[in-house]
């Protein structure tokens, strides 16, 4: 068989836009690539970023810089907090605490309790955690979970410990639909939801969940098993890009995706062994 069609024969395939008509030779991924035809030579067949094959580790570097680039250019800061109706007048509006409770509140806050206004009435005014967070549901136009409905099944190791644990949410469960339920304890954080699912490629349903149930839920999953990370500072974009890029051709991941979770770069990695791992990336200023 000439050379050419064989290595044809074993191409990799993420390249290929299955809309089009197949091409009928590989195609670098990296908008920049100068290597042409020079590639079709070589028995590289990983590593895929995003879907798209990279022919060398010059075009893996670039292809880092762009992603970068695209996740720093892309996110803002973290949603708005403002213009909801605070969480006070909500538990008063449906009686759930006395107009006496609310001010003793704000005052014990005015005093630097230290405390959120819930979490001070939870435990100075007796009110009820889960009536707490379904106010806090109803603040934030979302869901109000509980441990027994949507904390049973295997535990959902597929978002790194790191974000879980530093970001305060727990994956609580992954439904046979593939949806995977994120709780969290007083607000949801859309970005980071949004994060969760373009890496993953599934579904999250993000909701609340009562304190102590939270807690709970936080200390099983800190005993579950995850994926490899890294932690990874740089003081560059660039240089983080260039880190990057050395785990990715280090890795030859069959597929990697990535995405910024607030000050975060999260890179995952999907290996042909069928493993996975994750890096985490930040930006640091060395002085
Ligand atoms: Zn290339």
């Amino acid at each position: 068989m000439p050379l050419l069609a064989n290595h044809l024969s074993v191409a990799p395939g993420p390249h290929i836009s299955a809309g089009k008509r197949a091409r009928t030779f590989p195609q670098c991924s990296n908008p920049r690539c100068a290597s042409g035809w020079l590639q079709l030579w070589r028995k590289r067949r990983v590593p895929v970023v995003e879907g798209g094959w990279l022919c060398s580790p010059e075009c893996t570097r670039a292809r880092m810089e762009d992603l970068l680039g695209r996740e720093q250019a892309g996110v803002g800061p973290v949603g708005t907090y403002r213009h909801r109706v605070p969480v006070g007048l909500v538990l008063l509006t449906r009686g759930w605490i006395k107009h006496e409770h609310l001010r003793d509140a704000l005052e014990a806050q005015r005093n630097g309790c230290g405390m959120r206004l819930g979490e001070w009435l939870v435990a100075n005014r007796g009110l009820d955690e889960t009536r707490l967070a379904h106010a806090l549901g109803l603040q934030w136009s979302c869901p109000v979970f509980s441990l027994d409905k949507h904390g049973g099944g295997p535990p959902v190791t597929s978002v790194p410990r790191l974000l879980s644990e530093g970001f305060g949410f727990v994956p609580l469960r992954r439904a046979a639909s593939g949806i995977i339920y994120l709780a969290f304890e007083d607000r949801i954080d859309h970005s980071l939801t949004l994060a969760i699912e373009r890496v993953t490629g599934m579904r999250v349903e993000s909701g609340l969940l009562p304190a102590s149930e939270f807690r709970a839920a936080q200390e099983r999953h800190r005993h579950c098993r995850f994926a490899r990370a890294r932690v990874i500072e740089a003081g560059s974009l660039s240089l983080l890009a260039e880190a990057f890029a050395k785990h990715i051709e280090k890795q030859k991941p069959t597929e990697s995706r990535m995405a910024r979770v607030r000050g975060l770069f999260w890179l995952r990695m999907w290996r042909a062994a069928g493993t996975e791992e994750d890096v985490i990336g930040s930006v640091v200023r060395f002085s």
